[in-house]
């Protein structure tokens, strides 16, 4: 049955089995494909919503289901999961209270999701993916390469985890965790949906943004999915050549191209494009380097980030000064680009992508070489104990 699912729901997927039990995980699900379901097993359609809502409201087991019977909580038990993300980790940002999460999966891996607080509400960072494909060069996501992407319904799950654990409504959401939403496109879109749903977290498309490094085919497909989601683009680069160098994208992507589609989604959306930028020291933050943008960007429907680049433990870049990033946008303003400097939120906690779940990849394999050395130092010391009763 799990095979069927998707097929005739819109916007349905059939990647619904997340956890590698066999069962059926249903936040993966649309209330089109939890009806096929509970039809499926011979329960009223709305069941369906029941369910849907009681995920949305943070339910982590068919217990806490108090409204649907016993024996239909003893049977989805066999046949379904909803288990939600586990909190491996939690740090809390002294300065200005930004919670970074480290979440463990049911397979074991681990992805990161943030929970900044904006004056207008609360805002989640979501990964895509568990690792990232793309190698951007300043960017601790990549560094220990890509595991697996990640179904709509654990995207999901890490704003009902953050949800749960600390008790705020999540009212924005940005895609700009780990992983390249675009290189899982159809989970990042159900995602979306489901989270968009009147019956689920009821988010509207406005207060979300998806964040790309440029995979252009991705961002027109976007520009069709008739929804205006923000769209945000990770420049960093002024011209192929330096973005060539620091986003290996950036060699199938051109600028040009990449411009070009995002003419077309402010067409088709009536959304303004974000362009991120993060300022380098002596790579890509020099004036002509901010001229050279603000051409590149004139006429479009746009706002440029400036983003101080952020430390990461053995990448040597190392971020432009306060002074330089304000003269970088001076020019893009006096060129009449809309321009922000980035606020640094959780700087104490390594906020920026990937760090957390580098810095636990690095625990665990220290804790391995540590129990290989130990094995092995066992292993000669048999060798040795061995040797000497010869
Ligand atoms: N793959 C997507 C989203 C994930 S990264 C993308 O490329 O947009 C989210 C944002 O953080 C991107 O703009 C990325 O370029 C940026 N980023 C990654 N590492 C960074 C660092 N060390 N300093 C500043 N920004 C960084």
């Amino acid at each position: 049955m799990a095979s069927d699912l998707g097929k005739v729901c819109p916007g349905g997927s059939g990647n619904i089995n997340a956890d590698g039990s066999g069962k059926i995980y249903l936040p993966d699900l649309n209330i089109c494909e939890l009806e096929e379901f509970f039809t499926g097993i011979g329960q009223k359609k709305y069941r369906a919503k029941q369910v849907f809502s009681w995920i949305a409201r943070g339910a982590g087991s068919f217990d806490e289901m108090t409204d649907l019977p016993l024996s239909l909580r003893e049977e989805l038990k066999l046949l379904a999961s909803v288990s939600g993300l586990k909190v491996r980790k939690k740090l809390v940002s002294a300065i200005d209270g930004t919670v970074k999460y480290l979440f463990g999966l049911d397979d074991g891996n681990v992805i990161e999701s943030v929970l900044m607080e904006y004056i207008h509400g609360y805002t989640a960072c979501v990964s895509s993916q568990v690792g990232c494909k793309m190698g951007c060069s300043f960017c601790a996501s990549t560094i220990a390469g890509f595991r697996r992407n990640l179904t709509a319904g654990e995207i999901l799950g890490q704003i009902l985890a953050i949800q749960r654990d600390s008790g705020v409504k999540v009212n924005n959401v940005v895609v700009m965790g780990i992983g390249e939403p675009f290189d899982n496109y159809d989970n990042v879109v159900k995602f979306l949906r489901l989270a968009n749903s009147h019956d689920g977290l009821n988010i509207g498309y406005r207060h979300m943004t998806v964040s790309t490094c440029g995979l252009v085919p991705g961002m027109l497909r976007f520009a069709d999915e008739g929804f205006q989601v923000n769209l945000a683009i990770s420049l960093h680069a002024s011209n192929d050549r330096i973005r060539e160098k620091l986003m290996p994208v950036g060699r199938k992507y051109r600028i040009d191209k990449i411009i070009e589609a995002s003419k077309i989604y402010t067409e088709k959306t009536n959304r303004r494009i974000m362009f991120e930028y993060a300022l380098i020291e002596g790579v890509n933050d020099s004036l002509e380097n901010a001229a050279e943008l603000a051409f590149l960007l004139k006429g479009l429907l746009c706002l440029v980030n400036l983003i101080p680049v952020n430390p990461v433990e053995g990448i040597s870049y190392r971020h432009s000064g306060r002074r330089r990033i304000e003269e970088f946008a001076a020019i893009l303003k006096e060129k009449g680009i809309e321009t922000t400097i980035r606020r640094e939120l959780g700087s104490d906690i390594n906020a920026a992508c990937g760090q957390l779940r580098r810095s636990e990849i690095n625990a665990e394999k220290g804790a391995e070489q540590a129990n290989e050395a130990k094995d092995s130092a066992s292993a000669e010391s048999n060798a040795v104990s061995k040797s000497e009763c010869k």
